[in-house]
């Protein structure tokens, strides 16, 4: 058995993409836009009053602007 480092395995180079984002930390889920179909859609939650509730979930379409939102 041998038993010795292989001098030829080392790390590859991590090669970090920058990509120009407007948006901060905004991800686009499945939650599709209910006026324009589109499925560009910021969503945040909003804690409401009552912290016993639970949080609102706030919907905006980048394409129409449309926003709604969401109970529970
Ligand atoms: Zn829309």
């Amino acid at each position: 058995m041998k038993n010795q480092e292989n001098p030829s395995k080392k790390k590859p180079a991590l090669k970090r993409v920058e990509l120009e984002i407007e948006e901060e930390e905004t991800e686009f889920g499945d939650i599709k836009c209910p006026k324009c179909g589109q499925k560009k859609v910021d969503s945040w939650t909003q804690q409401t009053r009552a912290s016993d509730e639970p949080p609102t979930t706030f919907y905006k379409c980048r394409n129409c602007h449309y926003s709604w939102r969401e109970y529970g």
